[in-house]
């Protein structure tokens, strides 16, 4: 919990405007300092020219602005770049560039830490220590769009929050980072550009479906049976594959976007027929398109990664079964590119 002045950035567009009132100050320079935070991304108050220098001293005793910084930066042989990025109290998330053909993806968090503890996922191995601010979102994707700038020379085009944590577990801050990324007064890029990766919480399924967000889903389905899913995920217990498939068909019906199911193949253990058998009954079930994702394994976990010739198997069923299908091949092997490895050797950091 932050002590002392308030993050500037914590305050939506009316809160700034009662705040300049407050000081006898016209509701313009709201918009005004919104720009300079959200489209020209200031670090300080002294960048801020078209406010008086009056005005720009009253900030800095009432405000901060908080800031990270990239503490380290892995470049892997395929071209990914992996982040730790430390946040302004000390801690350590992850936030990784994923170039892809003409795709530069930034792949971000929303959590220090995970309380969900996947087995497969060395995220899951640390506690969650707290929610990420919708400045500190925000802030990750202006650092990983300074990375496709500095080794591609390519602008950002994709964003999905797939990096550490659980989005719908910090949904307002999730939602309202997204809503600064989109912003003319922001990034201004474009909603379907944006994936929210969730481990399947079904109320807050609903919530986005009756909030009609206009970014796309992804669910981390894994395996399409509840006991296999259970044994990796155990948010699976409370939000079963019924109840997940009620509100994921209530969020295609009421957003008109489609779901994409994420699904790890690993080893002897989903990588199956009848698994996909399985999965193509899920996918009968709600609308959506399947991404199978070679598993990167971590440091003493149990589960290894696929047979490819399986994964194509397992691929060529869903295919010949009406399922659009992906493959994706895991990146960044040669750095600490499964999720939440960089934060792990960054511990000392949560100390
Ligand atoms: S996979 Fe995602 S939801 Fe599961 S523990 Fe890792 S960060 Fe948390």
């Amino acid at each position: 919990m932050q002590t002392g002045p308030k993050n500037l950035r914590s305050l939506s567009s009316s809160q700034i405007e009662d705040y300049f009132v407050s000081i006898d100050q016209p509701t313009f320079r709201a918009r005004q300092v919104e720009e300079w935070l959200w489209q020209k991304q200031a670090t300080s108050f002294d960048e801020m020219t078209n406010i008086p220098l009056a005005v720009r001293s009253q900030l800095q005793k009432d405000f901060v602005i908080n800031l990270l910084t990239v503490a380290e930066e892995q470049v892997s042989n395929d071209g990914t770049v992996k982040c730790a990025i430390k946040l302004h109290d000390g801690m350590v998330v992850e936030a990784v560039l994923i170039p892809v053909k003409d795709r530069m993806t930034a792949c971000i968090s929303s959590q220090v830490g995970c309380s969900l503890s996947c087995a497969f996922c060395a995220t899951g191995r640390l506690k969650r220590m707290r929610n990420l601010e919708p400045d500190e979102i925000f802030d990750q994707v202006v650092a990983i769009k300074a990375m496709a700038k500095k080794y591609f020379n390519k602008p950002l085009s994709n964003i999905v929050y797939m990096g550490m944590g659980e989005p719908l577990l910090n949904y307002n801050n999730v939602v309202t980072s997204i809503y600064r990324i989109t912003n003319g007064v922001g990034l201004g890029m474009a909603s379907k550009r944006i994936t929210v990766s969730t481990a399947g919480i079904d109320k807050m399924i609903l919530k986005l479906a009756n909030d009609k967000v206009k970014f796309r889903l992804a669910l981390s389905l894994h395996a399409a049976n509840d006991e296999k899913r259970s044994k990796i995920m155990p948010i699976n217990d409370q939000n079963t594959l019924d109840s997940l498939a009620v509100s994921l068909k209530t969020f295609h019906e009421k957003t008109g976007n489609r779901v994409t199911f994420e699904y790890i193949i690993f080893k002897d253990f989903n990588d199956e027929i009848a698994d996909a058998k399985e999965l193509v009954a899920f996918c009968e079930k709600v609308p959506g398109r399947v991404n199978i994702i070679e598993y990167n394994p971590i440091d003493g976990g149990e589960y290894e990664q696929a047979d490819p010739k399986k994964v194509d198997a397992f691929a060529n069923y869903l295919e010949r079964n009406g399922v659009v299908v992906n493959i994706r091949r895991s990146r960044g092997k040669d750095i600490d590119a499964a999720c939440g490895q960089l934060a792990n050797k960054n511990e000392a950091a949560y100390a």
